[in-house]
């Protein structure tokens, strides 16, 4: 038996083939084979996020979920917002952060509704007693081969979930952040380099790595930090409720070099960075993890 501790980052997760698991979107972490893993098991923390206080979208599931664990494991209490449909991926959350003796907020809610994204961030700030890490990893993703099918309710759906609502929610925390805050904001490859199937996600992602660059020059006059992640394809939810054909999920990853996707665990230690004051110096970066293909 080898006791080498090198891991080879190829063979470390699964890779294609997958199986055909079409669900109904938003879709359910804890109903995907395999299941993703966000750290359930294996996240260990080291105190970087000791007292702070975070506001994570989209935290039931992928991303965010796997952001929420490693949050709580490095000290930090936590709220996370998510649709109604999510609650049971939102409680196996609240359990693993509860395990580890933080404070769990659960706060479900439509982001497309601008009161309840004002409402989201009050109640957030309230129940935490403070606000000083603010996450977005909500996202819509629904593949369209062709721009004539995507229609204007659709777009709209699309605008209004991944920049519509950020613009809601950043508005909303700016005035409760302290210098030593910091925002992280989830944008994609396909802001660089768009996939043909989803044009409209796109955009938003490429509006979205805009607003992380342009608001990171306005808030450092208030110490406040903005950064953004760019992920290639990772193992999630979003890609079986919608964001992909099947055929697509059935080989997913297989197009990059390292011939796998992604699964949320290997994005948490850059968004604890980002978040954390070892990353005193950076703002208005985008931070690439998409398995080789590189961000231009
Ligand atoms: P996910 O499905 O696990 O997370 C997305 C979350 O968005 C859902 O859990 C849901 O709670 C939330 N959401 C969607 N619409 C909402 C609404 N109207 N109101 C409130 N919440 C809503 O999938 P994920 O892949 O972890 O996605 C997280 C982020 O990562 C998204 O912004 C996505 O665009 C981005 N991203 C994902 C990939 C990937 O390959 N999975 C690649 C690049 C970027
Ligand atoms: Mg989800």
């Amino acid at each position: 038996m080898s006791s080498s501790p090198l891991k080879d980052p190829r063979t470390l997760y699964p890779h294609a083939p997958f199986k055909a698991q079409p669900q109904p979107w938003p879709g359910l972490a804890s109903k995907m084979d395999p299941r993703p893993d966000h750290g359930e098991k294996s996240y260990v923390g080291s105190g970087k996020l000791k007292g702070r206080k975070a506001l994570i979208t989209g935290g039931d599931s992928g991303l965010g979920r796997a952001t929420a664990i490693a949050y709580a494991r490095e000290g930090a209490d936590v709220a996370i917002n998510y649709l109604p449909q999510e609650e049971a991926d939102a409680a196996e959350v609240g359990d693993l952060v509860r395990k580890e003796g933080r404070k769990f907020v659960a706060l479900p809610g439509d982001l497309r509704d601008e009161a309840f994204c004002k409402q989201l961030v009050e109640k957030a700030f309230v129940e935490l007693d403070g606000l000083d890490i603010f996450v977005n990893c909500a996202g819509r993703q629904q593949t369209h081969d062709d721009l004539l099918e995507v229609t204007t309710e659709a777009f709209d759906w699309t605008m209004k979930t991944n920049l519509y609502a950020l613009f809601w929610l950043t508005k909303a925390v700016i005035p409760r952040m302290q210098p030593g805050s910091a925002m992280i904001f989830t944008s994609s490859t396909n802001a660089y380099d768009p996939s043909t199937n989803i044009l409209d996600y796109s955009i938003t992602k490429a509006g979205i790595a805009n607003f992380a660059k342009g608001l990171a020059k306005q808030l450092v006059s208030k110490g406040i930090r903005v950064n953004a992640i760019a992920p290639g394809p990772f193992w999630t939810a979003l890609q079986v409720s919608g964001g992909q054909t099947m055929d697509n999920v059935e080989k997913f990853g297989e197009t990059v070099p390292m011939k796998r996707p992604g699964q949320p665990v290997e994005l948490a230690p850059a968004y604890v960075l980002l978040a954390s004051d070892d990353a005193s110096y950076m703002t208005g970066q985008i931070i690439g993890a998409n398995g080789g293909v590189g961000l231009p």
